[in-house]
């Protein structure tokens, strides 16, 4: 299957998922992970509606944003401090924040362009080792001390569950979608009204974060692996 096919199945799927939850189509947005793929994969997804692409290294960010500056364009990887200036303005959102040194280096780099950068910031709820993100008890201090850099906007939460234990990642989607209800309900107004976004659920699992309330799933495989979509 093309990826623009692969693209329209899951879109078909995730509509299903959205009718069984009780909740409009409109309210997910479909992150293509295009991460692993060139741009002729890329626009075949484009082609069949895809407008949303994330990518994980700033050089491949810069190229594809380069090659497909219409399409919309999130940074889903690690943040390294010096390649924080390749990666505002070119990125919507940035989803994986999560050190105050990224916010100010963000920041300088907003201002420098006069634009107010969307980010999300990356929680490790299930407090594994090897996953990066700030620790659930963090999040008030980290939104009220962040919330002085006035461009930067904090937009929600983004956290990655472990793989292969649906039931575990189920839970873990939930305490993220917890974790956003209790900061809107604890930070500032001003804080709280700008936080609306869970970015959760990958190709593996984006049915379980989509019934604990993603608005944003992040799906690779799904739409530009062959092999996953012969199998599923
Ligand atoms: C690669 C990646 C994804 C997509 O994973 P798939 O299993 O290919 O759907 C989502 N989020 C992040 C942060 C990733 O690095």
């Amino acid at each position: 299957m093309d990826a623009g096919s692969s693209y329209l199945k899951l879109i078909k799927e995730v509509e299903a998922s959205c009718k069984e939850a009780n909740r409009a189509f409109d309210s997910v947005c479909v992150c293509a992970v295009s991460k692993t793929v060139g741009i002729d994969k890329v626009l075949e997804a484009y082609r069949a509606g895809a407008l949303v692409f994330g990518e994980n290294r700033p050089d491949a960010l810069m190229e594809k944003h380069d090659q497909l500056p219409q399409a919309t364009w999130h940074f889903i990887g690690n943040i390294q401090s010096r390649r924080i200036d390749d990666i505002v303005g070119r990125a919507t959102l940035i989803h994986s924040v999560c050190a105050m040194r990224h916010v100010e280096k963000i920041d300088e780099c907003a201002a420098a362009l006069n634009i107010a950068q969307k980010v999300l910031v990356e929680v490790n709820v299930s407090g594994e080792e090897t996953k990066s993100g700030i620790s659930p008890r963090e999040v008030l201090d980290f939104l009220h001390e962040a919330h002085a850099f006035s461009h930067v906007q904090i937009c929600g939460f983004m956290t990655m569950a472990p793989q292969g234990d649906p039931a575990y990642a189920r839970e873990v989607f939930e305490q993220l979608a917890y974790l956003k209800e209790f900061a809107c309900s604890h930070a500032d107004e001003s804080v709280a009204k700008r936080i609306t976004e869970l970015s959760m659920g990958m190709s593996e699992d984006w049915h379980e974060a989509l019934r604990a309330g993603a608005t944003i799933i992040r799906v690779g495989r799904a739409i530009f692996s062959e092999e996953f979509s012969t199998n599923n």
